[in-house]
């Protein structure tokens, strides 16, 4: 066994020895290690530098309580976590996350994604992750303040424009993040804007932050396409989950041509052969905070589905914008038999290690979460710089912005893949061109 084989075994048993029960981070490792083996052979100073073991170890890993009371005055107490996992590259920054799944594994296997994926931005940026087991489904606005307000009190004493930046993630937009942004000016006593992001406009928010991951992973499927016979115009598009990143994605496919013909939520999922009405599915999630069977109610080209999979639907382009681990080998399988061309990540993680193999071998072009849908912290990045600046860019600014850096990303990573003998291949080199900008980031900064 090689040097570069050892190390990246080595470290894998690391991993595995360290995180006793932790799946998810486990999977999110040995993915992107998988992946290394042409880098490390070629540059053994990864090697004697202990960069592998350094980079599956995060920082600082931070645990706390969260005590609130609900609308009958009753005490809850959640668990918070800020996982800061490598700020080589610049402030931590990355998502909260609340949902009643979240737990250490899931913010390491999140936050160790991130390092790689803000890497790509090309932005000075950390990763890293936080979040909650708290539900925010069916709370009212003041138990989700009262919530957001005692999280902050404690995160507050972690984060800070040039330390720490969070922003929002699954259960957390622009809601949950003014309740924050509130606590912390009022516990800290100033008016910190590069503190967090995805703020509100009228506060140091940026235009096309609500827009960006999921328009940043359509952008990066119009580049995937750009050298085949196919286009956006007159595909039909599939997108999973309902919320920020599958919205937005949605509106950015048919705005490009494509018919949206489903989506989902974790009831079930909804088919539309007219195509998804964008409006009343934003007013049905995003206004009125229902489930998804209120869109088909007021639809009538529109079924719902309460079983099966929303994989299950024919389409040529599948964006699975939901959560981890939710299209599966049999789905992969599904998808391509049913003619399936392009699957792109809008979610982190969506699509095991088995479906994205499947994808591989059936020649179905595959773009990977840490690519495809980088847009979203990109342009957190730019938010940051505008906070920097006291400025605010216009809609087309940030968009164009947007636009050149997902381009930029999806060239990189198809250039990386040519460079290391794996043309096409997206996963490995979005992997490999993140790990050496950390990688050189960290050699340089010497043993810390
Ligand atoms: P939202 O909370 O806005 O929406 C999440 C959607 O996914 C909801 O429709 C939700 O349904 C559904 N969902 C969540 N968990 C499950 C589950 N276990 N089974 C089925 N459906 C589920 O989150 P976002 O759109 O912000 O995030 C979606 C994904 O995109 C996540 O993986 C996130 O990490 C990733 N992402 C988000 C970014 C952003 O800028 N927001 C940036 C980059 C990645 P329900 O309401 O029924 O729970």
């Amino acid at each position: 066994m090689s040097d570069a084989d050892a190390a990246l075994h080595a470290a894998l048993a690391t991993v595995e020895r360290r995180n006793p029960g932790q799946h998810l981070f486990r999977q999110a490792a040995h993915e992107v290690l998988e992946s290394l083996a042409p880098v490390v052979k070629q540059h053994p100073e990864y090697v004697e530098g202990a960069i592998l073991e350094r980079m599956v170890e995060p920082e600082r890993v931070i645990s706390f309580r969260v005590p609130w009371v609900d609308d009958s005055g009753k005490i809850h107490v959640q668990r918070g976590f800020r996982v800061q996992f490598n700020s080589a590259l610049g402030p931590y920054k990355g998502g909260l996350r609340f949902h009643k799944t979240v737990d250490e594994d899931t913010l390491k296997f999140l936050g160790f994604e991130q390092v790689f994926k803000n890497a790509l931005t090309g932005l000075e940026l950390g990763g890293g992750k936080g979040g909650s087991d708290f539900d925010p489904h069916g709370r009212s606005d003041n138990e989700v303040m009262r919530f957001c307000q005692s999280f902050m009190a404690e995160l507050a004493h972690h984060i800070g424009e040039y330390t720490d930046v969070p922003a929002g993630d699954i259960g957390v937009g622009g809601r949950e993040i003014g309740y924050m942004f509130g606590q912390y000016r009022k516990i800290t006593g100033r008016f910190e804007s590069g503190v967090l992001t995805g703020k509100g406009i009228g506060y140091g928010g940026s235009w096309a932050r609500t827009e960006a991951t999921g328009y940043g992973l359509v952008y990066f499927v119009r580049e995937m396409l750009r050298e085949t016979d196919y286009s956006l115009e007159g595909s039909r598009v599939v997108v999973s989950g309902s919320g920020n990143v599958a919205i937005y994605a949605a509106k950015k496919a048919s705005q490009l041509g494509a018919t949206v013909v489903g989506c989902s939520d974790s009831s079930g999922y909804v088919v539309d052969e007219e195509g998804l009405d964008l409006d009343l599915l934003c007013d049905v999630k995003e206004v009125r905070r229902e489930r998804l069977s209120a869109y088909a109610s007021d639809r009538s080209s529109a079924e719902f589905v309460d079983s099966g999979s929303v994989w299950d639907i024919d389409c040529d382009i599948a964006l699975p914008c939901a959560t981890q681990n939710e299209l599966d080998g049999d789905a992969a399988r599904t998808l391509a038999e049913n003619g399936c061309r392009v699957v792109a990540e809008g979610a982190n993680m969506p699509c095991t290690e088995e479906a994205v193999h499947v994808f591989q071998e059936q020649g179905v072009l595959f773009g990977p979460a840490k690519a495809a849908n980088a847009g979203g912290v990109a342009t957190s990045g730019l938010e940051m710089r505008q906070n920097a600046g006291r400025l605010q860019w216009d809609f087309e600014r940030v968009d164009s912005e947007l636009d050149r850096i997902m381009t930029n990303i999806h060239a990189t990573a198809a250039s990386t893949a040519e460079e290391y003998g794996m043309p096409g291949d997206l996963v490995a080199g979005a992997n490999i061109a993140g790990f050496r900008k950390v990688a050189d980031a960290m050699l340089a900064q010497g043993v810390i």
